[in-house]
């Protein structure tokens, strides 16, 4: 509790404006309130929202008193599960992108974030994931894919998560893949229309990522189905450069033409030893000429990373940029440019699918308020994250003379102690003192 008044003392202010008034006056329930109520489905990891019922409203004695501490609320009862779908259907999505967008600039005004910047820039890692799948049709809008005589209806989401030290990835901005985006599905094999679908989700998402952080300069971290002209024509605009993982099937020549200049640029190679006896190899050219399939001409970067562990194992990467690269800059701009990539996979949507986030379950039967819990959950993790990797817990640990790892066993543990405390212990008013939370230094694990 304290770690989030910490960095955001205005949360409960900012929750009072996610909908309209209008909304506000007929609810028997504060909006604050509610949208705790709605944030503890994804913070406890309780997984369905008949959970709330089951493990808050017949929960335990203490839920309502330390609900009103939490939202600084005086509600005589708890609501049901109805309740909350009721609130999200009145909470428009605009008022929680608003609210996250919040949560983000906040983090990086205190420099949080600051130690996972490449070359001074915030990064941001572009990638796409499958959120619902069902039999059936659901709204106008699912993405259909054809299986031998069975049709699938699916809802994709296209993520910009913002990256931050210690593995911590925060989602910045989310744009829903519908049918329009596959609209000339005809004819095209199903690696053509996916292009298809993330890059106009692409061009629907950066103006608004630009739009909700005006001041930020990002540098945008990209997988091969953006490494083409149709995907850095998109981030022109705003001068935001990018690092995309090469692959020569993308842009064969522009492959080709790298793998001549290499061997004319010998100079060009940095070699890291390790303790641990990992090798690595960097090498680049500086100057690419790229004419692409729209006759627009860019001048790129190329650079690569061969890698060989003690057991001989090994792995190459390579990555297009307009960022300079050289001996100084090479390895961080493979290292947080590159090979972090993998975090919003792995910390981003596998931990979302495989956690009681449940982010591919369906939270409403509404198809309309789906892009609301989806954006609650993200909001709902961004709090988590901070819990997880700030300073606080590493510290409890420690006076406890045990890693944080072992003290709950699970990151699940976690949330079920948050559950248990919650329920039974009663929260003493100096957790919720924002002058107290403000007094704090809290850091990010940055190990
Ligand atoms: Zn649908």
């Amino acid at each position: 509790m304290q770690t989030v008044r910490h960095f955001f003392p205005d949360l409960n202010a900012w929750l009072d404006r996610l909908p309209d008034s209008r909304v506000q006056e007929a609810c028997t329930y504060s909006t604050r309130f509610l949208a705790w109520w709605g944030l503890l489905l994804y913070l406890l990891q309780l997984g369905s929202r008949r959970q709330l019922d089951y493990d808050l409203r017949e929960g335990g004695p203490q839920v309502l008193p330390n609900l009103n501490r939490l939202a600084g609320t005086a509600q005589a009862s708890l609501p049901v599960h109805d309740t909350l779908d009721h609130f999200v259907g009145h909470t428009p999505r605009a008022g929680w992108e608003g609210l996250r967008a919040r949560l983000v600039r906040r983090l990086v005004r205190m420099k949080a974030l600051d130690a996972a910047r490449l070359l001074g820039l915030p990064v941001l890692l572009i990638d796409a994931t499958g959120l619902l799948c069902f039999p059936r049709r659901q709204c106008p809008h699912c993405l259909t894919q054809r299986h031998g005589k069975h049709t699938l209806y699916l809802h994709q989401v296209l993520e910009a998560k913002l990256l931050g030290p210690g593995g911590v990835v925060l989602s910045l901005g989310s744009e829903f893949i519908d049918n329009a985006d596959a609209a000339d599905a005809r004819g095209k094999s199903a690696e053509e229309v996916k292009q298809d679908c993330e890059l106009k989700a692409l061009a629907r998402l950066l103006p608004r990522v630009h739009h909700e952080h005006p001041q930020l300069r990002f540098v945008l971290s990209w997988d091969s189905l953006y490494g083409c002209g149709t995907a850095f024509a998109l981030a022109e605009p705003y001068d935001w450069p990018f690092v995309a993982t090469f692959k020569e099937g993308r842009t064969p020549a522009l492959w080709q033409e790298y793998q001549a200049l290499l061997q004319a640029c010998p100079k060009n190679r940095l070699r890291r030893e390790w303790g641990d006896g990992l090798v690595q190899e960097y090498r680049w050219v500086q100057r690419l000429d790229y004419e692409d399939s729209e006759g627009r001409e860019w001048q790129l970067a190329a650079l690569e990373c061969r890698e060989r562990t003690a057991a001989g194992q090994e792995q190459y990467f390579a990555w297009l940029t307009p960022l300079p690269v050289g001996k100084k800059t090479v390895e961080e701009i493979a290292r947080k440019g590159g090979r972090y990539r993998w975090k919003i996979e792995n910390e981003g949507f596998n931990r979302q699918k495989n956690s009681g986030l449940n982010l591919e379950h369906v939270y409403s039967t509404d198809p309309e308020k789906w892009p609301v819990y989806y954006l609650l959950l993200q909001i709902a993790f961004i709090l988590v994250q901070l819990l997880e990797r700030g300073s606080l817990l590493r510290r409890l640990a420690a006076e406890t003379g045990r890693p944080v790892g072992k003290l709950f066993g699970s990151l699940k543990n976690i949330a079920r102690r948050l559950l248990e405390s919650l329920r039974f212990v009663p929260w003493a008013e100096e957790w919720f003192d924002p002058a107290l939370a403000g007094k704090l230094r809290i850091g990010l694990d940055s190990s």
